[in-house]
């Protein structure tokens, strides 16, 4: 009895795969365009490949987001959480607060802490080495911080290369940044959904930059909007061919659009994200075309609970952060709160696989 079908063209290109050979980008787009039938074997393949490379691990970090303003002069298209000077909702926290909220996390067993705000008007990188200095001043935590668009931001601010300013966040204390901005690396895509946003080629040139310099960075990409399927393979090749060079980025966190409350949608340019069978693909196809990375993560805030679970047998190992704080998210109309460490345990257990915490670097913390 044939337990899953599938079609000659895809069973080629997962044969390949469970081969230990890379595929292409022309047959991740074959893969991408799968029907749902042939998603069940490429999610059996990406099982496979993951089971291969991580073990049956499904790690998570306990961590806290600090979002230090929402003041942003940016237009990006998909955000519902930016604000302008003067807004009701707007806001922008002292120093002493960002640094208050990381003791908080501190207290309660955080290794980390995620910080990135909006490009408000008034800072500049000497903004951003103070938050590091005085965070790392409290104790030993991880200061994952800052996207490449608020690095280019505050270098701009502060009439100084992407290089210098780097270097003055290293000697400060970041230890690593978020690959977010990145969106979806097509500058035609780019105008579209986020037209004051740093390109595609300066977002690479900041990635590669600050991987040079031994700052790891996550890698993301959000979906579900106005792209195709080729932007996303491109999207994919991009973060490949980067990893083959550097070797620095610590994970691929696919980042499913939360459409509720963001302009692109409201105005109708955008679809209302992602389906879950497309979420599948993402998870599924990431994990075999993006041969290079150890780790695929199936954020937990982003796919709800009970979905990344599902995701956590499509090829994914890891479920991001506890998150004691999410504003993004939230913002955009998802209703996320904090998870214990408990609860993002017993989800694994559920799913069959063994839970570990880590850190920021994937270093295995029990
Ligand atoms: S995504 Fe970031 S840069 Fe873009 S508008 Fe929102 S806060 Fe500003």
């Amino acid at each position: 009895m044939e337990l899953v079908s599938v079609s000659p063209e895809v069973q080629e290109i997962l044969e390949k795969a469970l081969d230990g050979k890379r595929i292409t980008p022309e047959e991740a787009l074959v893969l991408m365009h799968a029907n749902a039938d042939d998603l069940i074997a490429i999610g059996l393949v990406a099982n496979k490949l993951r089971e291969r490379n991580v073990g049956d691990f499904v790690t998570y970090v306990v961590n806290r987001n600090i979002n230090f303003t929402n003041i942003c002069i940016g237009s990006c298209g998909f955000c519902a959480f930016k604000r302008r000077l003067g807004d009701a909702e707007a806001f922008f926290l002292k120093l002493e607060e960002i640094v208050a909220k990381a003791h908080e996390a501190l207290e309660v067993g955080a290794t980390e802490v995620c910080i990135q705000g909006g490009l408000h008007p008034d800072i500049d990188v000497e903004f951003y080495t103070e938050i590091i200095k005085r965070i790392k001043e409290i104790g030993a935590v991880h200061v994952h911080a800052f996207s490449p668009m608020e690095i280019k931001y505050a270098s701009e601010r502060s009439g100084i290369s992407i290089h210098e300013t780097l270097e003055l966040l290293k000697n400060a204390g970041l230890d690593s940044i978020p690959g977010t901005a990145a969106e979806i690396l097509d500058d035609d895509v780019r105008r579209k959904i986020c037209p004051t946003k740093l390109t595609t080629k300066e977002w690479i040139e900041t990635i590669k930059e600050a991987h040079n310099l031994g700052i790891p960075t996550t890698a993301t990409m959000l979906y579900g909007h106005i792209e195709t399927a080729e932007d996303q393979v491109k999207h994919l090749s991009i973060l490949r061919d980067i990893q083959d060079e550097t070797g620095g980025f610590t994970e691929f966190i696919p980042l499913s659009f939360v459409h509720f409350n963001a302009p692109i949608y409201l105005s109708g340019e955008s679809r209302g994200g992602a389906t879950g069978v497309e979420d599948l693909r993402i998870i599924a196809v990431s994990r075999i075309f993006l041969d290079n990375f150890r780790n695929i993560q199936a954020s937990w805030v982003k796919f709800g609970e009970k979905f990344s679970q599902v995701l956590l047998n499509f090829g994914a190992n890891d479920l991001g952060g506890t998150l004691m704080e999410e504003n993004i998210s939230r913002a955009a109309g998802v209703a996320s709160r904090m998870l214990t460490k408990e609860e993002i345990e017993r989800m694994i257990l559920e799913a069959g696989r063994v839970p570990r915490q880590r850190d920021t670097l994937y270093n295995w913390l029990h």
